[in-house]
């Protein structure tokens, strides 16, 4: 490897073939990727990348005779940053998929060097002397160019670009001791989480569990060298003691360790919360912001910290009274099975009696769908549905490298046979591979070239000669997924840092969640349904089912997502220590609107709630995102497929006035031109069986 020279142009790190991490293709040549070569690739690239932000600078002193422009400020900064990060998402990717601890230390070695170059760059002045006077440059821009410039100098500024030294200093130092102490908070969490166990000798507590749940308590005693079974707070077990075990004793020590967890030392994370609460109010006001809400939020489609908690507080006041009803026939269906003296509910109560109504209401049990979901069946249904919606084509691309035999690779096509771009399907769980389901988009290409993408999760796997079958939620996973996946490649934006999903936080969840919506479609159904067997088409009494549960103690799940976003927003808006006080107690009394029964005075979830702590930024301030996108989801998909029926002109509009802009217009813009209007709360309240 030979270190770059500062003469070459931006350009030549995107086009540098040589270097597997530098590619321009939309291909990775996976398989030959080695971890001992991170180091000095990332090095190097850095070096470049310095060298390329130090040319920039040089601009804003050059004269009239260079004078500073578009190409040689923003559109070069654009091209580095988007090298560098490209170079790391595909170290993070195999982090991601396929770590060794050879490619964990090498991403470890990267990471914070990357990390502070990124962060810095709103803090150097050259720099941002460079863009400032590029921005005053005259010559007009298209309107998307326009919006880029704009945001980039919104985001200097919101990052500090404009403080005096001594605070970009004091700014510095806050947000290194935010990063160290939310990776501390995030830490805890995991090592009190894997700290709890309950060691049971005698299998009759577990009364109740399904069967594979006590298989995998038995096993858990097994590998920690005991008899009898071991309860752990690791969500597949506490979810299945909470919801089926006899014992309510159990179920009450479950749920309050869980409720408990990272608040005893050397795991404690209360005086975390308080010194991370302090320190975003901190660097908030420094950065001119009234609160760390109005900060975070500046950039949203929400705007500001206000309209956030208008819209949260509006939804609460529409589901109160149908959140109560629900609250009383749960106790009143508890006394219809145990009599009058039955005691009112607890916490640990509610997901038990909660399942116990369904089943007597529905007689509905998941399982029995399973056998009729096949992924290659869904995979091809969704297929189908995005060539009858959108004109597009996926064909199979066997002959593109990957990093494990299991990935498949497609090809997704336009409408004109056009490639937009390659993806790849890694959906079955690994030992080497992170929980969850998620959409990566490695590579966004400028209009005409394509993109390069990946949806990878931890679905039901094929099990002997079984094809690997779904449970519904996994359908949903899958087509979840598939929508960023789209947004990502029918992308056509000429700024590629506004393509695709780097839209709003709370924007990004709409093309996904509202592609979920054709699960339940009776259009769809038979597209992505069959017997693995014999090929029957799924009965309509299950879809019947579905459906149905769909609309099952809504409000009650509605309420409690209502009540941590109120507790996010509180706390990055109102919470003052000195009137407040503890900010747990504080937390205790906000959520307590959120569960129809009393919390116990121990309860803590704030002192884990890793959504708010556990990164300097993640979903802090922005936990409504979740309810906001499921507001624009259920309003759009009401215009997108009218009757829940495959519409292909309405799949057209959607495709070209919305799902393909990426972020090259403001959100509600794009929303408003497929749409027709704003958003409004009611086709959410109408899916979810809320309006009266
Ligand atoms: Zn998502």
């Amino acid at each position: 490897m030979t270190e770059p020279s500062a003469s070459e142009s931006p350009g030549a790190l995107a086009r540098e073939a040589a270097h597997p991490l530098r590619v321009a293709e939309p291909r990775v040549p996976f398989s030959a990727l080695r971890p001992e070569d991170v180091v000095p690739e990332m090095t190097a690239l850095l070096a470049l990348a310095r060298a390329g932000v130090a040319r920039i600078a040089m601009v804003a002193g050059a004269g009239p005779e260079a004078p500073a422009t578009y190409e040689n400020t923003f559109a070069a900064l654009e091209e580095i940053e988007i090298s560098v990060d490209r170079a790391l998402g595909i170290v993070r990717h195999l982090e991601d998929v396929a770590t060794t601890p050879a490619w964990r230390s090498a991403y470890d070695a990267v990471r914070p060097e990357v990390a502070a170059f990124l962060d810095g760059l709103p803090l150097d002045a050259g720099l941002w002397a460079a863009l400032r006077a590029a921005a005053a440059d005259p010559a007009p821009l298209d309107s998307v160019r326009g919006r880029y410039v704009q945001r980039v100098v919104d985001a200097f500024r919101r990052e500090g670009a404009e403080l005096a030294s001594d605070d970009k200093a004091r700014l510095a130092e806050i947000n290194g001791a935010l990063s160290a102490l939310t990776a501390r908070f995030a830490q805890n969490v995991v090592d009190a989480t894997a700290g709890w166990s309950l060691h049971l000798p005698d299998e009759t507590h577990l009364a109740g569990l399904p069967l594979a749940a006590v298989a995998a308590a038995r096993a858990e005693a097994t590998n920690r060298g005991r008899d009898g079974c071991v309860l752990t707070l690791a969500m597949p077990c506490y979810q299945a003691v909470l919801t089926h075990a006899l014992d309510a004793g159990l179920r009450q020590t479950l749920y309050r360790a869980y409720n408990r967890r990272a608040t005893v030392p050397p795991h404690d994370n209360r005086p975390l919360v308080a010194e991370i609460l302090a320190l975003r109010q901190r660097k908030a006001r420094l950065l001119g912001f009234a609160h760390y809400a109005d900060f975070v939020l500046a950039d949203r489609m929400a705007g500001t910290g206000q309209r956030a908690r208008a819209f949260v507080t509006d939804l609460q006041a529409r589901t109160q009274s149908a959140f109560e009803a629900e609250a009383a026939a749960l106790h009143a269906f508890r006394r219809e099975l145990e009599g009058d003296s039955a005691p009112a509910l607890a916490p640990w109560d509610l997901a038990f009696y909660a399942q116990k109504l369904q089943q007597a209401r529905y007689a509905f049990d998941d399982e029995l769908l399973r056998p009729y979901f096949p992924l290659e069946r869904v995979l091809a249904g969704a297929f189908a549905l995005f060539e009858r919606l959108y004109g597009l084509q996926v064909v199979p691309r066997p002959d593109v490298d990957t990093w494990h035999p299991d990935v498949t690779v497609y090809e997704l096509r336009t409408e004109t046979g056009a490639s937009a771009g390659l993806f790849h399907v890694d959906l079955f769980p690994r030992p080497t591979k992170r929980d969850g389901a998620w959409m990566n988009p490695l590579m966004v290409s400028a209009p005409g070239v394509p993109h390069l993408g990946l949806i990878a999760g931890n679905l039901s796997p094929p099990v002997g000669d079984r094809p690997a079958l779904l449970r519904f939620a996994e359908v949903e996973t899958v087509f979840h997924e598939l929508g960023h996946l789209l947004h990502h490649l029918v992308s056509r934006v000429p700024v590629r840092s506004l393509s695709g999903t780097s839209v709003a936080w709370d924007f990004v969840e709409l093309p996904s969640q509202i592609h979920e919506n054709f699960c339940y479609s009776p259009a769809v159904m038979p597209l992505i349904s069959g017997h693995f067997d014999t090929g029957e088409p799924m009965p309509a009494a299950f879809l019947q089912a579905l459906r149905r549960a769909r609309t099952f103690r809504a409000a009650t799940a509605q309420m409690r997502q209502l009540a941590f976003a109120e507790l996010d927003l509180a706390l990055h808006i109102d919470y003052d220590p000195e009137r407040d006080g503890d900010p747990l107690a504080y937390s205790r009394t906000i959520l307590q609107a959120g569960t129809p029964a009393p919390l116990p005075d121990d309860h803590a979830l704030v002192a884990a709630f890793s959504h708010l702590f556990a990164s300097p930024v993640a979903y802090s301030a922005g936990y409504y995102s979740y309810k906001w996108a499921e507001v624009l989801d259920a309003d759009a998909f009401e215009t997108l497929a009218p009757n829940e029926d495959i519409d292909p002109a309405a799949g057209r509009r959607f495709l070209e006035s919305l799902l393909s802009r990426g972020n090259s217009a403001p959100p509600e813009a794009l929303f408003e031109a497929f749409v027709g209007r704003p958003p409004s709360l009611e086709p959410l309240l109408r899916r979810s069986g809320l309006l009266a």
